[in-house]
């Protein structure tokens, strides 16, 4: 059974919008010592938008812009859309769509598909090879990564023919739900699946102690797994799907109000308007009933 300070935590926080799926979770963070935080859509706002391209010189951009369009239309990733609208932006009324055909998903890496029988991916340098990403135009993407831009690149056959540059704002109270859980003595950190350069940039401005590159899916599940090894009692915040595995391997799992169902329904904690600053407060009104109890 529930006790009456634990049941008035929960709906306090509720009147305060965060949403505890039990008695056992509010107990749990109120002992927390370290959390994890998805980059994109938790720690950002998740609304990237295209800052920059660049193209090879031997190839028709409109074309290229139309083939992008059409492989990301596809797509579900929170980069997808802005690739799209970008690459139809120009192009007469999505007219140049083109017929897309075995389109694949590479988990944290970009998309492949064929168009007229020939191979083209659409993703990071991972994907498309390091080497040749980094030396297309001189090496801009290391720039253009160090400014905190996620980098897409276009590969037709072997060939880079294409990169987006593409910029996502941290949210607006970042800094200061960090700076408030660095106070409260908890370790904080970002796991991404973007480049090291980009990851650099963005943990640096959002302030969290620590951050994990080219982290797939599956090894944010085993990063946090580490993590409750060191710390005992950890969250994770996230609202992609691909964060599910992450939120359910944590003591805590924390989902944005934002954030896809999937996420939701396998978190403990839901912040209604994925609102970070929240976290603070519920760890704050945990601690207060633990002591009670
Ligand atoms: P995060 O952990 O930051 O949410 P993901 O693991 O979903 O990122 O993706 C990692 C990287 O893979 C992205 O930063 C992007 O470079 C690339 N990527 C993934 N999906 C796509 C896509 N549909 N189109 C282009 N690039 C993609
Ligand atoms: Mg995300």
């Amino acid at each position: 059974s529930i006790m009456p300070a634990t049941l008035s935590a929960i709906s306090q926080s509720a009147k305060n919008g965060v949403l505890f799926k039990g008695g056992i979770h509010v107990e749990n963070l109120s002992h927390l010592k370290a959390i994890a935080f998805d980059k994109t859509g938790t720690l950002t706002n998740g609304k990237p938008v295209i800052t920059d391209s660049y193209f090879d010189s031997n190839i028709e951009i409109d074309n290229v812009l139309a083939i992008v369009g059409s492989i990301e239309k596809e797509s579900t990733h929170p980069l997808a859309q802005a690739l799209t609208e970008y690459s139809f932006k120009d192009l007469e009324n999505f007219r140049n769509t083109v017929e897309v055909k075995d389109m694949k998903t590479i988990v944290g890496n970009g998309v492949s598909a064929y168009i007229n029988d020939e191979k083209w991916e659409v993703g990071k340098a991972a994907l498309v090879g390091e080497k040749n990403a980094f030396e297309f135009h001189n090496g801009i993407a290391n720039q253009l990564a160090e400014e905190g831009k996620t980098i897409v690149f276009a590969k037709h056959k072997d060939k880079i023919v294409a990169l987006f540059a593409l910029k996502d704002t941290i949210r607006n109270d970042t800094q200061k739900a960090i700076k408030t859980l660095k106070k409260q003595g908890i370790h904080t950190v970002m796991l991404t699946g973007d480049n090291e350069k980009t990851a650099h940039a963005i943990a640096k401005e959002a302030g969290v102690d620590h951050y994990i590159a080219e982290c797939l899916p599956e090894e944010k599940v085993n990063y946090v797994k580490d993590l409750r090894k060191k710390y005992k009692n950890v969250a994770m915040v996230g609202d992609g799907i691909n964060d599910a595995p992450a939120l359910a391997s944590a003591n805590v799992g924390i989902a944005m109000g934002e954030g896809t169902d999937v996420a939701l329904e396998t978190a403990d904690v839901v912040l209604m308007k994925s609102d970070l600053p929240k976290i603070t407060n519920a760890i704050h009104l945990s601690s207060r009933m633990n002591k009670i109890v």
